[in-house]
């Protein structure tokens, strides 16, 4: 990981990330009781605890400010930090760089006014205050399809209405506010709510198949909602353009986390071969186990490199939106496949939950759907290299 510390004191960052490991592997990873992986109230006590070991050993929020006790590293240097958080269930929880945070952070930064900035963001940074993101609605509202936004908000004397549906909002269940997206007269529009404003009402936590989540998934019903005009963030009508911005560092910040979770698995199962018998012969000189295990190493490399170049690019300034698609494509089936390789590598073991590799598998399946499916991405990717005539 040498040449990630270009960016500040190569043998400090050095220092950090070994720190980083340290505490994932001696701290983290014994407090991952698979038992007790779809109790939220038991993550949420576990990840305070380990916030404040994490604090105490200089580990914080890979992109906060340092006032706040953040590290401010660069894209670039989040790749390492990242990867190691994201080798525990409860590592990202413990530095402050889960989703929905970490992005609402980063599209916040660019929009919000200096009140807002104030009243939410600032807060948001310190984990004083928890955000979720509202944008998917049920059919026939917008999923893949940003255009098929049904959720409304009309303009009063003094603000506005909000009135839609929302479901699978992550966080929602201990968020203190949402931003929530909304079709205006210009177009989708963004609106920071406020959780405890009358018309926005909590239907149920919708359960899915992640361990160790902790703000659940929502579906929340918003009805006759009046909010203040400053609600608006950013522009009116540009409600599509802040998505994609928000989006794009979310995407990276999950290809670096799922990198750590399923080269975890791999390891787990690699063990698994190196003492479990079969025919003779451990499973590791089997060459079809083998195999199983190059190509996980293959396609985590490849995984690596592709964030990493992206990450660059993002430091860089420049426009990351065509190849975080072509990594986020990539990425998110190439931490399936080695996570599936490693469930089947260890048999019967492998879809228990006596080891966390079933769970692994579990937290990676839903990344080749959310923050846009693969097949939507492919169809993007394709339309822009034929529409620009771009190389291969
Ligand atoms: C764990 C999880 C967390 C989530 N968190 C949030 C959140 O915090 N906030 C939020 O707003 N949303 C969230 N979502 C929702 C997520 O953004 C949507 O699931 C995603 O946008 C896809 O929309 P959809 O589920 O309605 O799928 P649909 O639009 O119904 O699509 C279903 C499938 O059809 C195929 N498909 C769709 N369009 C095309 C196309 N153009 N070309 C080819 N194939 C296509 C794809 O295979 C796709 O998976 C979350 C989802 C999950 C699973």
């Amino acid at each position: 990981m040498k040449h990630l510390a270009s960016t500040r004191s190569g043998d400090a960052y050095a220092a950090l990330i070994d720190n980083l490991r340290d505490f994932i592997d001696t701290e983290v990873i014994p407090r991952e009781n698979l038992e007790t992986a779809q109790d939220g109230d038991e993550t949420r006590r576990i990840a305070r605890d380990l916030q404040a070991l994490a604090q105490a050993r200089g580990l914080g929020a890979p992109r906060g400010r340092r006032e706040d006790g953040g590290l401010a590293l660069s894209w670039t240097e989040c790749c390492a930090y990242l990867e190691q958080a994201g080798r525990s269930f409860l590592g990202p929880l413990a530095l402050r760089c889960a989703p929905p945070t970490q992005p609402d952070v980063f599209a916040l930064e660019s929009l919000a006014s200096p009140a807002q900035r104030e009243r939410y963001l600032l807060p948001l940074m310190r984990g004083e205050r928890a955000s979720c993101f509202a944008m998917t609605e049920p059919a026939p509202g917008v999923g893949s399809d940003p255009r098929m936004l049904a959720t409304s908000a009309r303009r009063t004397p003094d603000g506005w209405v909000i009135d839609g549906h929302k479901w699978f909002i992550s966080g929602a269940m201990r968020a203190d506010f949402a931003i929530v997206v909304a079709r205006t007269e210009s177009g989708s529009s963004w609106f920071l709510v406020d959780v405890d404003t009358p018309g926005f009402r909590i239907v149920r936590d919708i359960p899915t198949m992640e361990p160790f989540d902790m703000g659940g998934h929502a579906e929340i019903l918003l009805q006759d909602l009046h909010v203040p005009a400053d609600a608006l963030i950013g522009e009116e009508g540009k409600g599509l353009a802040h998505s994609q911005l928000r989006l794009e560092g979310a995407r990276l910040f999950h290809c670096m986390r799922y990198i750590g979770l399923a080269s975890r698995a791999m390891g787990i199962a690699q063990e698994y071969a190196c003492r479990r018998e079969s025919q003779g012969v451990k499973l590791a000189d089997h060459q079809m186990v083998q195999a199983m295990v190059a190509d996980a190493h293959i396609q985590l490399y490849a995984a690596r490199q592709m964030t990493l170049d992206v990450a660059r690019r993002l430091d860089a300034g420049e426009s990351i939106r065509h190849h975080s698609s072509m990594a986020k494509v990539f990425v998110a089936e190439a931490v399936y496949q080695v996570a599936d390789s490693a469930v089947q590598m260890c048999g019967a073991l492998g879809v228990s939950e006596d080891i966390p590799v079933s769970m692994i598998l579990r937290m990676l399946r839903p990344f080749r759907i959310y923050d846009g499916a693969s097949e939507v991405h492919r169809a993007a990717i394709a339309r822009r290299a034929l529409n620009h005539g771009l190389a291969a």
